[in-house]
């Protein structure tokens, strides 16, 4: 089952009568995201026979905007990962560099865009799972402010950190999909309306940088390798040629948020991953009678290593006595980040990084090496962690090993337009 983009390749067709703003557009959606009647599996074993008996929100405003859905795309495991290696249904291959890794862990929504296989796509993005596979696939991903985007029908990994967005081929394609998906949903209270500057946030995607001030954080650009550093520099030397402006900044407390995250994130884990309990869920096991018995056999079969990892270090960061020195001092870290991005962001209009400090593994290199690939993860994290918006749009491919780079720029609250405007300017 080797490279395989879609998990469900199945055609669900939208209002077809309705000429609404994605009539006759195709949407790949990543396999975390619930489909009414179409399996859900979240790229575990756990879920490979579940079928959904509702839509998550954004899949009923894609139907009602008339876009039809192509299928349901290959992801991490309940979205751990950095490459959809850790996948259940095998890996994916990456279109625009073949034999490396698509990022992840929305690997399939971003392999599907690149492939050309739908034009538009869906994945979620709890530390960097939009942005990253953006940035592996050569292609455009957006991950929003928390609560611009419903979370209703999305599988929780870490509720706290997570929004749904968009991958497009270009930032106007990706601010067209959001459009449809943004917006306040009584079904998730953590959704608020926001007050556009213009018309729509496909609308903002003019180009124009003239006077735009950028913020370059020394920590983001210091850890990354030399060919994506470069690459980085040359997009911001096109956006000053364009009238841009950028001065460095610093964010002492980024140092911190790799770890941060991952004891938040496992947290939030280890306990929404607890309703796998082998009684609603799961594949049969020959366990009998005994209930303890029941739910280990078939959280053994069903989750694979990353998962159980993440399960194990989360439920111990959790555990009485351990409580203040582990979560706790997550979330201080949390606060400082937020705290220095806010900083940062009163004198700048928007901070710019490589995406990634890496460019695409290649298939194989990572999957046993956990801590290499947690620390891919640096530059993504910190705007999570921060609740901020992000977008990650191609800078060109690093002159060391000609693979594609992408540079993220991440804006205030609510700012979606703004980082469309800038993201545009690279195109
Ligand atoms: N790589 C990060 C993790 O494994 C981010 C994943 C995500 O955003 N879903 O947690």
């Amino acid at each position: 089952m080797a490279d395989t983009i879609f998990i469900t390749d199945e055609r669900i067709d939208g209002d077809t009568d309705a000429d609404g703003p994605l009539a006759g557009c195709t949407v790949a959606i990543k396999d975390n995201i619930s489909t009414e009647g179409v399996r859900t599996t979240c790229g575990s074993a756990m879920l490979e026979d579940y079928v959904p008996p509702y839509d998550a929100t954004v899949v009923s405003r894609l139907k009602d905007a008339g876009a039809t859905i192509v299928g349901k795309t290959n992801m991490d495991e309940f979205g751990m990962g950095t490459t959809t290696e850790t996948s259940a249904f095998g890996p994916t291959d990456n279109p625009a560099a073949p034999g490396h890794v698509p990022g992840g862990s929305s690997g399939g929504s971003a392999a599907a865009v690149a492939a050309g296989e739908a034009e538009l796509a869906l994945g979620s993005d709890t530390g960097g799972s939009i942005r990253c596979p953006a940035a592996f696939c050569g292609v455009v991903g957006i991950k929003p402010t928390y609560g611009l985007v419903s979370r209703y029908g999305l599988v929780a990994y870490g509720n706290s950190l997570e929004q749904i967005g968009p991958f497009g081929e270009t930032v106007e394609d990706a601010a067209a999909l959001l459009d449809v998906i943004a917006g306040p949903d009584d079904r998730d209270a953590t959704t608020r309306a926001v007050e556009l500057d213009g018309e729509s946030y496909a609308d903002a995607a003019t180009g124009d940088v003239d006077g735009l001030t950028i913020g370059v954080p020394t920590e983001l650009v210091e850890g990354a390798d030399e060919g994506v550093v470069d690459t980085f520099w040359d997009a911001i030397a096109e956006l000053e040629a364009q009238g841009a402006e950028y001065h460095e900044v610093s964010l002492p407390s980024v140092e911190h948020a790799v770890e941060a995250y991952y004891v938040i994130a496992m947290s939030e884990a280890s306990s929404n991953l607890a309703r796998f309990d082998g009684v609603r869920y799961g594949p049969e096991t020959d366990a009998d009678g005994n209930w303890n018995e029941a739910f280990s056999a078939v959280r053994k079969e069903g989750f694979g290593d990353e998962v159980k990892r993440r399960i194990l270090l989360g439920t111990y960061a959790l555990s009485a006595g351990y409580h203040d020195k582990y979560y706790k001092k997550a979330q201080d870290a949390r606060a400082w980040v937020k705290q220095d991005f806010d900083e940062a962001l009163s004198e700048a209009d928007v901070l710019a990084s490589p995406t990634m400090p890496v460019t695409p593994f290649e298939q194989g290199e990572s999957v046993d090496d956990p801590l290499q690939m947690y620390l891919a993860d640096a530059n993504t994290v910190p705007v999570n962690l921060a609740d901020l918006p992000a977008i990650s749009v191609p800078a060109g491919e690093s002159d060391a090993d000609g693979l594609p780079v992408g540079l993220q720029l991440v804006g205030p609250s609510f700012g979606e337009e703004r980082l469309i405007r800038a993201a545009s300017a690279l195109e």
